[in-house]
């Protein structure tokens, strides 16, 4: 075995035995050391400064109560964390996800991902994550506005302008970073971008609602363009009906492609004629209801129960936008199986490593989330720009920058790839690109 190899399976070992229980953790670590592999036997010196062992470990952890009162007059308990994993490269950025499935694995594994995303964009950010384990299913506006306060009666003091910038995931949207930023400002009588995804009258950016699912076909146009096609003409599965996939599919529409199917945690939704992205909008965006609502209003689509389906569903392209592992090997086969072309990753770690096995046997065109999803969390950064300017930049403005980013992060994986001997291999080229500018900034800044 290289000496390389064992320094990689020696990190991976007390990753491991240092966080148990934590497979979400520890599959993203496992990821991204063995892609790291080229990278490191050109730069010894990292091991030398023991880079590798220093990057797997946050710079620290928050875990808090969040007590809140419900509509019922009962006080209920969750649970809060904030990751603030590596700030070489520009405070900790990075959303907060409230589902119930949120733990700390959960929220380590995102908050590492986040270290090399935001690298690649270019910008300024270091890596951080956080969320709780609150579930807005079914709760109304005064527990939600409640749940939130709370949340930042205790977070406040973790974050900052030029600290830690939260900003939105699954469960938070808009409405939620309003109350949580009202009550950042209550509380500290600052009035600054400490949060993202802020209301276009309180410092928010111009397509940053948009900046996530736009940013991936951004990506995803780079990518086919280079393998001479286009989105023109070609059909589209995208899971998930949330903030992501609401506009990856907008966008996919914009660049003449056609989505034929979308999904929630219930079930999945067949349109061949092209899905009406009003439709889901109004019902997942405005009525708060359940995507299977869509067959009421266009009795010649279908609905299916269980999400896992929509990947058996034929198309030339698919975009998880859904959640971690939505796509097993199973899945990943039966993609490849009806002949699709390309996948670009929307939501965070959406395939199994088993289902990248697959897509990579096979040629699958794959552009692994920390790149091609990035757009949301670059627009972020360029709502700090506009925060810390006093100035906001136009719609067009902004979504010229996005595309440019998408545009440099494709350019600078693919190089990667190529350079390190991996030509195609976007995962490889991600993780190594992404490594690269944060591990020399960490040399540069000492132990
Ligand atoms: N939650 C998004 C992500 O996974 C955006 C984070 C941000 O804007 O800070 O990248």
């Amino acid at each position: 075995m290289g000496a390389t190899r064992q320094v990689i399976d020696e990190v991976m070992e007390q990753v491991v035995k240092r966080n148990p229980n934590e497979p979400e953790f520890h599959q993203a670590v496992l990821e991204v050391l063995e892609s790291l592999e080229p990278a490191i036997e050109r730069h010894p010196e990292f091991v030398e400064a023991g880079i590798l062992h220093r990057i797997v470990e946050p710079d620290r952890q928050v875990i808090f109560r969040v007590p809140w009162v419900d509509d019922q007059g009962r006080v209920q308990v969750n649970r809060g964390f904030r990751v603030q994993f590596n700030n070489a490269i520009g405070p900790y950025k990075g959303g907060l996800r409230f589902h119930p499935s949120v733990n700390l694995s959960i929220i380590k594994f995102l908050a590492f991902e986040q270290i090399f995303k935001n690298s690649l964009t270019g910008l300024p950010i270091g890596g951080g994550k956080g969320g709780s384990d609150f579930d807005p299913k079914g709760k109304s506006e005064g527990e939600i506005m409640r749940f939130c306060q709370s949340f930042m009666t205790e977070l406040y003091r973790h974050i900052g302008a030029d600290v830690d910038v939260p900003a939105g995931d699954i469960g938070v949207g808009s409405r939620e970073i309003g109350y949580l930023y009202g009550q950042y400002k209550r509380i500290t009588n600052l009035y600054q971008g400490v949060l993202t995804g802020k209301g276009l009258t309180y410092g928010g950016s111009l397509v940053r609602t948009e900046a996530t699912g736009y940013g991936l076909l951004y990506f995803l146009e780079e990518m086919l363009k280079d393998h001479g096609q286009t989105l023109a003409g070609k059909t589209v599965i995208i899971s998930g009906s949330g903030n992501v996939a609401i506009y990856a599919a907008e966008k996919a529409r914009q660049l003449g492609a056609r989505v034929i199917a979308m999904s929630d945690s219930s079930g999945y939704i067949v349109d061949p004629d092209g899905i009406k992205l009003e439709t889901v909008k109004q019902i997942k965006e405005v009525e708060r209801k359940r995507i299977k609502t869509y067959v009421e209003h266009h009795p010649s689509a279908r609905y299916y129960e269980g999400s896992k389906g929509i990947w058996s569903v034929k198309c030339d392209i698919a975009l998880p936008c859904a959640t971690q592992n939505e796509i097993d090997e199973e899945s990943a086969r039966m993609l490849v199986a009806n002949g699709v072309m390309a996948v670009a990753e929307g939501a965070n770690m959406p395939s199994t490593p088993e289902a990248i096995k697959v897509f990579r046997d096979n040629k699958v065109l794959f552009g692994p989330a920390k790149a091609a999803n990035a757009g949301g969390v670059a627009t972020s950064a360029l709502e700090m720009s506009q925060n810390s300017m006093r100035y906001s930049w136009t719609f067009e403005e902004v979504d010229a920058r996005l595309r440019g980013i998408m545009a440099a992060i494709y350019r600078q994986v693919s190089q990667t790839a190529r350079e390190y001997g991996y030509e195609g291999d976007l995962v490889v080229g991600a993780n190594i690109a992404g490594f690269l500018k944060v591990a020399r900034a960490m040399m540069a800044q000492g132990v």
